[in-house]
């Protein structure tokens, strides 16, 4: 039986990973749960799955969630904060963790699971965006367990020879006849809106993604295909793959969830219908498979699938991830810093849609004019970039570009 903790517990992921659970019960264990301020929803779960331990961002949604259990006469020890979070991802009571919590949130508890050895379900890319090497290389350290859940990268996991999909992030694809990866993106809602429009979108507008059902940060990411981006970093450390070996592809439809392609003209496609529970699923059970919930594709419904070539006028954060993945750790985890604080913006309609990829390209090029500066070997070097390039975007988008 596996025993988890949750990272993320409350949101999209964790609703998909927790479904998966339910499918499985004899299977995996809870053991904690952590979130960050949705407190009625961490007690709807407790009640549910009753963790050893609930942990919520900060002291006051904990000791709000400590009065809901005690009337509910609950066992589950409540904690709270950063430290709180590493000890649930690192204590021996656990041998597997998600890592679902949204934005650079997750870095300091998802290398906690890392460095105590865990088998890490990872959803949050942004962690291995803000820290690549040194998050791949603590994997191989800590002989920890590594298993993609982004959709594309499980995708890909799936079609990888064995040696490579135990070896994340230190294999030689060409060893292995490797010729391409192929990242697939459905292109977000607006695909097919006139450029001019996009100065106008609202907040609702992005986050109604066509095929996926997901959180509003990565909702927005994907409809300025920021998030493909992060998914090429991801996939550049994950796979350790090169310029010429790593292509995005439109991929409207979203059935195709990416494809390998190998020397001898073979290229091996991972396919499904559009929900989570069936990546999550497999990096619960890999090498086995479990039920995930989820229905195999008709292929008498399908339909048509098609390819596009990615147009960077109309998704310049995809251009400029894939120009920061070449330029160094402080260009990634500065650009992953200035999209987080310009999408939170963009929610809060401080700043139009088409203000993220301005923010984002300025933030990323004051960072690099400085990289002579900046030191990115250890996670606390890591961290003061994040916090620079935050601050930097924050003033940009006040409008005093300090
Ligand atoms: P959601 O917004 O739905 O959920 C985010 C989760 O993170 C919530 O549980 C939230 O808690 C928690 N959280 C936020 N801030 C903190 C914090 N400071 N400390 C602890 N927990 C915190 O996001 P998603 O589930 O959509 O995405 C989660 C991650 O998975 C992201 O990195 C995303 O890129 C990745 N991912 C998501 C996919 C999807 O289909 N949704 C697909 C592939 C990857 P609370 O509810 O209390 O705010």
């Amino acid at each position: 039986m596996r025993k988890l903790t949750i990272l993320g517990a409350t949101g999209s992921i964790g609703a998909s990973t927790l479904k998966v659970i339910e499918n499985n019960p004899e299977q995996f264990k809870i053991v904690a749960l952590a979130a960050g301020q949705n407190v009625e929803k961490m007690t709807q779960l407790c009640v549910k799955w009753q963790p050893q331990y609930a942990v919520m961002a900060d002291e006051q949604s904990a000791q709000a969630l400590t009065i809901k259990l005690k009337s509910l006469n609950l066992n589950t020890q409540v904690l709270a904060g950063i430290e709180a979070m590493c000890h649930v991802s690192s204590m021996d009571e656990v041998d597997t963790v998600m890592a679902a919590i949204v934005g650079a949130a997750g870095l300091m508890p998802t290398m906690a699971a890392v460095k105590a050895g865990k088998r890490i379900l990872l959803a949050n890319k942004e962690a291995l965006v803000m820290s690549g090497q040194l998050f791949v290389d603590a994997v191989k350290q800590y002989g920890a367990e590594l298993l993609p859940v982004d959709s594309e990268h499980n995708a890909i996991f799936q079609c990888l020879p064995s040696d490579i999909q135990t070896n994340l992030g230190h294999c030689d694809l060409n060893v292995h006849g490797i010729e391409h990866i192929l990242l697939t993106g459905s292109g977000g809602p607006f695909r097919y809106s006139n450029l001019a429009d996009l100065e106008q979108v609202t907040p609702e507008q992005a986050i109604a993604h066509p095929n996926w059902s997901m959180g509003p940060k990565i909702s927005v990411d994907s409809a300025t295909m920021m998030n493909k981006g992060l998914e090429y970093i991801e996939a550049k450390w994950l796979f350790n793959a090169s310029r010429e070996q790593l292509k995005v592809l439109i991929h409207p439809q979203s059935v195709i969830h990416s494809m390998v392609q190998y020397k001898d003209g073979s290229t091996l496609a991972q396919l499904g219908e559009p929900d989570m529970a069936t990546p999550i699923a497999l990096t619960l059970s890999y090498p086995e498979r479990v039920t995930a919930g989820v229905k195999p594709l008709d292929f008498t419904k399908v339909g048509e699938l098609t390819f596009l070539e990615p147009d960077f006028q109309r998704y310049p954060c995809l251009k400029l991830a894939i120009d920061a993945c070449y330029m160094g750790q402080h260009a990634t985890t500065a650009l992953n810093a200035a999209n987080e604080v310009a999408v939170d913006a963009f929610l809060n309609r401080v700043i139009p849609f088409t203000h993220i990829a301005r923010v984002n390209n300025w933030v990323t090029e004051r960072i690099c004019s400085m990289n002579a500066q900046l030191k990115c070997d250890s996670l606390e070097d890591i961290l003061e970039v994040d916090k620079m390039a935050r601050t930097l975007a924050t003033n940009f988008i006040g409008g005093r570009r300090a």
